[in-house]
């Protein structure tokens, strides 16, 4: 063997050692993840997708089996709370990692606190959102991380544009050696409840003429007991408008080219859920129940294996676990923590999760006669230091035990064992506790009055 050869043989062997070396490393525990320079993210936030009409998270129907698909081989987070209720306060906290009382105008008006989108612009990465057109109120209020110039406004279309900028932003991102944050938001499953065909008659037939508008739902919550075909025929339609959004969803999520994805992590979450009378209502945003509450988080990322992970977190974390996969540090004042070691089959610890609900501060500090604020120059007419909402009730999660009370009513107040009532339909603070759980609760609430919450 010449010596060439000898050097070449003597290779192949280390590399066959240090293969074997890093298969007995990776059957023995942790994933680790893998990016060249930090990982580029790509994050889908689909706005009211409530994880408990989707079938990983026990639903009967197959909602949006493509997209369940494309996640089953990376981390489903079984238990993933928001930090509120409805879309601005939710993405407040979840942009500012802060519950959204901590959160004011001055800071979405990028003149306050840092958010995730800030903090990875300002360490050089390239930032875009594929987002909601200007059509709802608080639209320029969500999307106001992103600069003017790093927005492109979706609509039927959103998919096909954020594919689009996935591949421009692949191509910089190999540029510059800087990973890519893209935000795509989509209102495919908001009200109204209008499933066109042929999607229509999946799961059963809903009236094909009638749109179910967020009128018709507040108005519903205005009567008694619904009857149990408006009941169902509105989880139909809901569930019918999920099936489509997976045909638009599923289709860009396979369109993302392999070698993006050995470099990317791919994030679903939703903003809340919706209510289907579980607890005398419909829609969302009326109260900090689990059916309001319990979003989808699924993660998927290179070097990281399939899991479920059941440990609660909450989508406060979500801004620190994306800057730590950028290699980007949190900036201090974020509350929520880097949980990216889930992702790798490592443990965190049980920790307290907080969420408020409120009313929009604006809705009362402008005169009623004033446009409310569509756009965040009209916020300079009055104080931007007041937060994105009037705390109107907060809770607080911990492992399986949950926690709600209203602000200005001392006396309603709640707490609930998913464990053993997972509906949520026995007020532990009103019975007598068993004895096996009877500890546990007490911590609770010492955590809670430490907190003062109780
Ligand atoms: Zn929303």
């Amino acid at each position: 063997m010449k010596l060439r050869g000898k050097v070449a043989f003597f290779l192949i062997i280390l590399a066959l050692f240090a293969g074997a070396l890093l298969h007995a490393t990776d059957s023995r525990g942790a994933d680790s993840i893998r990016c060249t320079d930090g990982c580029n993210m790509i994050i889908i936030a689909v706005d009211t997708l409530a994880a408990g009409h989707l079938q990983t998270y026990g639903y009967g129907r197959d909602t949006m089996p493509q997209t369940e698909q494309f996640f089953s081989r990376g981390t489903i987070f079984e238990n993933a709370y928001s930090g509120a209720p409805w879309t601005l306060p939710s993405f407040a906290s979840l942009y500012f990692s802060n519950v959204p009382s901590q959160v004011t105008f001055k800071d979405l008006a990028r003149n306050g606190k840092p958010s995730f989108v800030s903090a990875a612009r300002d360490a050089g990465s390239a930032i875009y959102g594929v987002l909601l057109p200007n059509t709802v109120f608080v639209t320029d209020a969500v999307n106001s991380p992103f600069k003017e110039a790093e927005i492109e406004y979706g609509g039927t279309d959103t998919f096909s544009k954020a594919g689009g900028a996935v591949r421009r932003l692949s191509e910089q991102s190999k540029r510059t050696g800087n990973p890519f944050l893209l935000m795509v938001h989509t209102f495919d499953a908001h009200d109204p409840y209008s499933p066109v065909p042929p999607y229509d008659t999946v799961f059963g037939t809903s009236d094909q003429n009638k749109t179910v508008t967020m009128q018709d739902i507040l108005h519903a919550n205005l009567a008694a007991t619904p009857t149990t075909e408006t009941l169902h025929d509105y989880i139909l339609r809901y569930d019918q408008q999920l099936r489509r959004l997976d045909d638009k969803l599923g289709r860009f999520l396979e369109s993302i080219p392999e070698s993006t994805l050995d470099d990317t992590v791919v994030i679903l979450l939703s903003d809340h859920g919706e209510a289907f009378w579980e607890h005398g209502h419909f829609w969302h945003g009326l109260s900090l129940h689990k059916e309001e509450m319990h979003v989808p988080l699924m993660v998927r990322a290179p070097g990281a294996g399939a899991r479920r992970v059941s440990e609660p977190v909450s989508l406060l974390d979500l801004g620190p676990t994306v800057l730590s996969l950028m290699d980007i540090p949190s900036p201090d004042t974020f509350a929520g923590d880097d949980i990216s070691i889930l992702l790798k089959g490592e443990n965190l610890g049980k920790r307290l999760l907080r969420y408020e609900n409120g009313y929009p501060f604006f809705l009362h500090t402008i005169t009623p006669d004033i446009v409310p604020p569509s756009s965040l120059s009209a916020v300079d007419a009055w104080d931007t230091n007041l937060p994105v909402i009037e705390k109107s009730s907060e809770g607080a999660r911990w492992g399986d035990l949950v926690y709600i009370r209203a602000v200005r009513v001392p006396s309603k107040r709640f707490m609930f064992d998913l464990s053993s009532d997972p509906t949520e339909k026995e007020n532990l603070l009103s019975t007598t506790v068993a004895e096996t759980r009877a500890p546990l609760v007490e911590q609770f609430k010492e955590m809670l009055r430490a907190e003062g919450l109780f």
